[in-house]
């Protein structure tokens, strides 16, 4: 039997929903480099809780999460760690795009794929309710803070190949996606890699 993790590929546009056991790590690759993908999770077990960005944030005392930071529930559990980032800019501020932040912000109506609706649809095959996805971990965003409070959206810093590994601290369920928004990827739509080790769970 191979332990080879399989590396399975997020269509440009696209999400994906999966388990994950405690202790299983969890590998994120931007494989042609500046495409972000969001992160959400659940407990497995018991969807009430959640990953929580207030909490995480709050606890690691950086909106900067990196190597060695831990991603929280809402009650206060730990569901992941990064292990590995070959980056170090990720944003932890903001919702998954949707329809409605195309029309509000880009003042465009017309269907436009988004992380939300994806993440939505990959979850459903789990019986989790879209509204209970909160704000994603959005892998690979570069948000630029300044200092008066306002933020700007820039080009991730991300190149080919580059990754982050997340180990599993909990049963999760997770989703992924390829996220969908023009400035969040410099304009451009790329898939995402992903694998989970061990594979034989
Ligand atoms: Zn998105």
């Amino acid at each position: 039997m191979s332990l080879q993790p399989v590396v399975q590929r997020i269509a440009p546009q696209s999400g994906t929903a999966f388990r994950m056991r405690a202790s299983q790590t969890l590998v994120v690759i931007d494989l042609e480099g500046e495409q972000v993908a969001d992160l959400y999770a659940f407990a497995d077990g018991d969807r009430a809780e959640s990953l929580s960005s207030g909490r995480s944030l709050d606890y690691a005392e950086t909106i900067y999460l990196t190597t060695g930071h831990t991603l929280y529930s809402n009650r206060s559990r730990p569901m992941f760690t990064i292990v590995e980032d070959t980056v170090g800019r990720h944003d932890f501020l903001l919702t998954p795009c949707s329809q409605e932040t195309f029309s509000i912000i880009y003042k465009e109506n017309a269907p436009h794929p988004s992380c939300f609706a994806n993440l939505r649809d990959a979850f459903a095959a789990f019986n989790i309710a879209a509204d209970t996805i909160g704000t994603t971990f959005n892998i690979f965003m570069n948000v630029a803070l300044e200092a008066d409070g306002s933020f700007t959206v820039r080009p991730p810093l991300s190149k080919a190949d580059d990754r982050i590994v997340f180990r599993a601290e909990m049963d999760l369920i997770v989703g992924l996606t390829a996220c969908s928004a023009e400035m969040s990827n410099n304009y451009s739509f790329k898939p995402i890699a992903f694998s989970i080790k061990p594979a034989f769970h």
